[in-house]
């Protein structure tokens, strides 16, 4: 695989057969492995764009604190649909934990991912150093805009990933907080957490995944650090349990008709009670859901969807979006010893105090003062506020839309991006996260490597049939 550094200059050479995939993240990644293993043409190119230059770790895998767990068993991490073992087959290789049940370190994730792409590599794959900037329709194909570079591509998948965090605001309608030394705006600057006091006292925002992670970062690594966790409704993800649990087969409401949102949790709540009155666990419930779940989601009409995601959405995440047994009990422990407290509520306010800051929250009348605020809010959830210059640039030329929600990016059902029209775009794909307004279920690795696989089968054709018709 060649590395390139993104240079000045246009670049026109073998155009004709060139797919530029945008991102190197998994999504990126799982695509250009695709795309080479199943493509016959002889004269394919595949552009891997990464803007950090290194591919395989995109925002999930890129952590490197080894406590840092994936929160989906390792028999369901496969890169390939049609191989579940070769995760664990790669572990077992290269001496790491080949437990099927068990939870490898997301940093690990990110090094098969590459292992797996090297496997594949030949001189038909180049990774460019670089952000893309906008990605222009012009005439049989593309021109891919870098900020010191302009190429051609016969067809571009979309790899972007998650957005960026929302920038944290105390109090509705107030501006984002400023750049300070205690505001932690990404919470994935490590080097930043580690850096803070030893005795530092640290309010996170947001009680999902990331926010889990960022405790861990903080409390393993200073055990005389205070950490409290705030949101809305102050509900940590749930637990795995030790090992995996009995299959049970979870009802959906019948037929092909519209779905409400309460049917649905009506269903889900009967399954459970009728679950649990046979010794089974709700977590196989949920997991039971998830071959039906995308299929549910477009049953849903779009009001519904809205109510799905006001009253039900949080209760759901928490249940399917589950933390590692370990990750839970070092929770569990911080909680226990006094160090971690969780509460729900917002930022009412927050006082610059120059190295440290005073805040005070929604639903606690006292104020403190902290060493850091950091925000771990989760990926921004409206599209159209995107910062991305590339987003900024296709919603803006009209060659994207938002979908209903604008949770992301409107596509057909099989991944091509729609226009402002409301027609699919030739040779213009998305996969990732950003089909979650599409699919729902579209963050995770078994959705997105069946997403890859049929993007890059059809890319593959595509180029083979121009290859013959030359
Ligand atoms: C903290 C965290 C933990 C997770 N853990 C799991 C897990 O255990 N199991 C699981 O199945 N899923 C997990 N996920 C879900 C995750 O979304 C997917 O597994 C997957 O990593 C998404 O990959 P992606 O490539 O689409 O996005 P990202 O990881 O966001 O990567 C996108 C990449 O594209 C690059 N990029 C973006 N825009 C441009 C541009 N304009 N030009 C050039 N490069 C660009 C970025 O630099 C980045 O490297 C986790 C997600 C997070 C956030």
């Amino acid at each position: 695989m060649t590395v390139t550094e993104d240079r000045a200059g246009r670049e026109q050479v073998g155009e004709r057969n060139r797919v530029a995939v945008i991102g190197g993240g998994a999504s990126g990644v799982l695509t250009a492995i695709n795309l080479l293993v199943r493509s016959d043409d002889p004269d394919l190119e595949v552009v891997i764009h990464e803007a950090s230059g290194i591919v395989g770790r995109g925002i999930a895998y890129g952590t490197n604190d080894q406590r840092h767990l994936l929160n989906v068993r390792a028999r369901h991490m496969s890169a390939f649909p049609d191989s579940p073992s070769d995760l664990l087959d790669w572990a077992l290789r290269t001496g790491r934990s080949s437990d099927p049940q068990g939870f490898l370190p997301r940093a690990d994730y990110a090094i098969y991912l590459q292992d797996r792409l090297a496997d594949v590599a030949d001189d038909r794959l180049r990774v460019r150093a670089g952000r893309v900037l906008d990605v222009v329709p012009n005439g049989d194909g593309f021109d891919i805009v870098t900020e010191r570079s302009r190429s051609r591509a016969c067809a571009v998948v979309l790899a972007h990933g998650n957005q960026p965090p929302r920038p944290l605001v105390a109090g509705p309608g107030q501006e984002p907080l400023a750049e300070a030394p205690w505001h932690v705006a990404n919470p994935w600057q490590l080097a930043r957490l580690r850096a803070l006091p030893a005795d530092a006292s640290v309010i996170v925002v947001g009680t999902g995944l990331t926010a889990v992670d960022t405790v861990i970062t903080l409390l393993e690594d200073g055990p005389e650090r205070q950490v409290t966790m705030l949101s809305r409704n102050g509900l940590l993800p749930k637990p795995h349990v030790g090992q995996a649990h009995t299959a049970w087969v979870t009802r959906v409401p019948g037929g092909d008709g519209p779905v409400t949102a309460d049917e649905i949790a009506e269903v889900v709540t009967e399954e459970c009670k009728a679950a649990a009155e046979r010794g089974v666990g709700w977590r196989a419930v949920v997991d039971g859901l998830r071959p039906a779940t995308q299929e549910l989601w477009r049953r849903l009409p779009h009001d519904e969807r809205v109510r799905f995601l006001e009253v039900h959405a949080r209760d759901w995440e928490i249940r399917r979006h589950r933390m590692a047994p370990d990750v839970a009990l070092r929770l569990q422990r911080y909680r226990y010893e006094g160090r971690l407290h969780v509460r729900s509520g917002a930022l009412a306010s927050v006082t610059d105090l120059g190295e440290r800051c005073r805040v005070r929250t929604t639903t606690d009348p006292a104020s403190y003062d902290v060493d850091a605020v950091v925000n771990c809010t989760g990926p921004l959830s409206d599209v159209r506020r995107s910062e991305d210059p590339l987003i900024q640039a296709l919603l803006a030329r009209g060659t994207v839309r938002p979908d209903p929600l604008a949770l992301g990016l409107d596509t057909t059902p099989d991944g091509r991006l729609v226009d402002a029209a409301g027609s699919p775009v030739p040779d213009l794909h998305l996969v990732g996260p950003p089909r979650k307004g599409t699919l729902w279920e579209s963050t995770a690795i078994p959705e997105i490597r069946a997403q890859a696989a049929q993007v890059a089968t059809a890319v593959a054709e595509r180029t083979s049939r121009r290859s013959l018709a030359d």
